[in-house]
């Protein structure tokens, strides 16, 4: 009987032990699959959800090839590095310049730049039912720094319509302001070291000016993408990252 208890006790503390190891195992394999693994996010849309504005055709091909190349070119890159473990993909997108200047840099401004970007860009964006408006507190500070809406959207078009080749407008919030900006290719406001220090803030709204975004129902024709986006823009997500604290 003393043996038995003692052998079951013995058994007890082994099973105890084996199965603190595989919780930690779990924990460090969901930490590593919900902080570091880039993966293509669901949209909170259909692909014809958009339309007339966004036509399903390009939405399907840019968020189901174009976004999964990002990915594909983010994790090939991140499997080369060693530490990529300990952090999170986002951290290097915002400390590119931590990475000796390489391939591997140039891959993570690319394609993790592509990633953060068109998933920001999705979150913001919803159908022209759903677009709404901006906060009041977001249109005091839009009509703060540009002067009137009006004024902010030809701004912004202005610089979306500049950029040349291809890359993004923004509107960002640097040292407590809006500002409009554009950054090429998937360069974004958050690559300190890599786009100009004026060029650096928390992003707002984003809008990809690639042809990808556009070319098959608009051609050539970019001032007419942007002018639609507008009736695609979602508000009230736009106006939760204006008022969030970080
Ligand atoms: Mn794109």
């Amino acid at each position: 009987m003393l043996e038995s208890n003692s052998l079951n006790r013995r058994q007890f503390v082994q099973l105890g032990t084996l199965a603190a190891g595989a919780a930690l195992l779990t924990e460090r394999a969901s930490a590593e699959a919900t902080v570091t693994a880039p993966a293509l996010p669901k949209l909170p849309y259909a692909y014809d959800a958009l339309e007339p504005h966004f036509d399903a055709r390009t939405m399907e091909i840019h968020h189901s090839k174009h976004h999964a190349a990002y990915i594909k070119g983010l994790t090939e890159a991140l499997q080369t590095m060693p530490q990529r473990e300990s952090l999170p993909w986002t951290h290097h997108v915002s400390n590119l310049t931590s990475i000796a200047d390489g391939p591997i840099r140039t891959a993570l401004r690319n394609h993790g730049g592509g990633h953060w970007n068109h998933t920001f860009f999705w979150e913001t964006l919803a159908p022209a039912a759903q677009s709404g408006a901006p906060s009041e507190k977001l249109s005091a500070a839009i009509v703060s720094a540009f002067g009137s809406m009006d004024a902010f959207k030809k701004a912004f078009g202005e610089a979306a319509t500049k950029r040349f080749g291809s890359g993004w407008a923004w509107l960002i919030l640097q040292d407590g302001k809006l500002k409009i900006t554009s950054t090429p290719n998937q360069d974004n406001p958050l690559m300190k070291g890599i786009v100009p220090d004026a060029d650096l803030g928390k992003p707002i709204l984003g809008l990809d000016v690639w042809e990808h975004a556009y070319y098959l129902h608009y051609q050539n024709r970019r001032a007419d993408f942007i002018t639609a986006w507008w009736n695609v823009v979602n508000w009230a997500e736009v106006s939760k990252r204006f008022e969030a604290k970080s």
